[in-house]
């Protein structure tokens, strides 16, 4: 697969989980891979990954929520790799918790990473992008739970909801520029966070996290969770040329959730 051949694609939060598994996809299709992570050591480890695959790969320790810090990374990815071609917004918090217990912090920080996050990144690579006249794609990891939340996602699930609305808007300011911009909605995928979150729903109920897991398989209609590199694969699709008519489009990547 060529499809993402000499291309340079900026993976936030790639450095485990759905993250990683669209990095890897994308060296996969040939794609070189900067990440920007705060878990530098653990990014190194889906850069090898992205090195054994072929690809470049270069590591950026960076809070997607410090507009100086985003800065400083995309210079530093431009100058390991080139110009920007694509860029994954996933890096995202998660946890769960009622509307009643939600602190104003919990409440601060689903936004400023999920959202505000986004929206750095999004703006300084798409400044670069309309510089360097790239024509760019920008992919946004929003999530089922801006549609169907569970109980306890009340910040984290507006916060998504966030992430779409902003996503609409993008891709018609940028669509002059001849970049496009899309969100996908993951269903349940098998990740760290999910891990997280199996185990503080467990801990606030009567039910085991296997029993949980269970129930939340059974919601997907194609009775099992997701892989990371099940994102990667719509990635990619929306980052190559096959994709380039798409924009402004929120894609449910989910095994039947949205329609159980
Ligand atoms: P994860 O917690 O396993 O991985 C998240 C990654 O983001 C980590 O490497 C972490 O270090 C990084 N990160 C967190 N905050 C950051 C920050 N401020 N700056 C830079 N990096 C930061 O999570 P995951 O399950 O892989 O989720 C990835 C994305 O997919 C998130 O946006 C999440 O909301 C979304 N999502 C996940 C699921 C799921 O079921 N796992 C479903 C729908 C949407």
């Amino acid at each position: 697969d060529t499809r993402l051949s000499g291309r340079h694609v900026v993976v936030t939060g790639g450095a485990r989980g759905i993250g990683r598994g669209i990095a890897t996809r994308c060296a996969r299709s040939g794609a070189d891979v900067s990440i920007f992570d705060l878990r530098p050591s653990v990014a190194e480890e889906t850069a090898a990954e992205i090195r054994d695959i072929g690809g470049a790969a270069s590591v950026h320790e960076v809070d997607v929520t410090d507009a100086d810090a985003v800065e400083d990374a995309v210079a530093a990815a431009e100058s390991a790799l080139g110009p920007i071609d694509g860029l994954v917004n996933n890096a995202g918090v998660q946890q769960s918790i009622s509307i009643l217990e939600t602190t104003e912090d919990e409440w601060d920080r689903h936004f400023d990473v999920n959202a505000k996050g986004t929206f750095l990144v999004s703006k300084r690579v798409a400044e670069r992008m309309i510089e360097t006249k790239t024509r760019g794609s920008i992919v946004n990891v929003a999530s089922v739970g801006a549609d169907r939340p569970f109980r306890g996602q009340g910040a984290y699930g507006a916060s998504k909801a966030a992430v779409v609305t902003f996503t609409t808007v993008l891709a018609k300011e940028l669509a002059d520029h001849g970049i496009t911009a899309n969100s996908i909605k993951p269903g349940t995928i098998d990740t760290p966070m999910v891990q997280q979150w199996l185990e503080e729903r467990a801990a606030e109920s009567d039910a085991t996290e296997d029993e949980l897991l269970a129930e939340t398989i059974d919601e997907h209609v194609l009775d099992r969770i997701g892989k990371p590199e099940e994102i990667g694969h719509a990635a990619v699709w929306l980052l190559s040329a096959e994709g380039e008519w798409v924009t402004g489009e929120s894609i449910a990547v989910d095994g039947g959730y949205l329609k159980g």
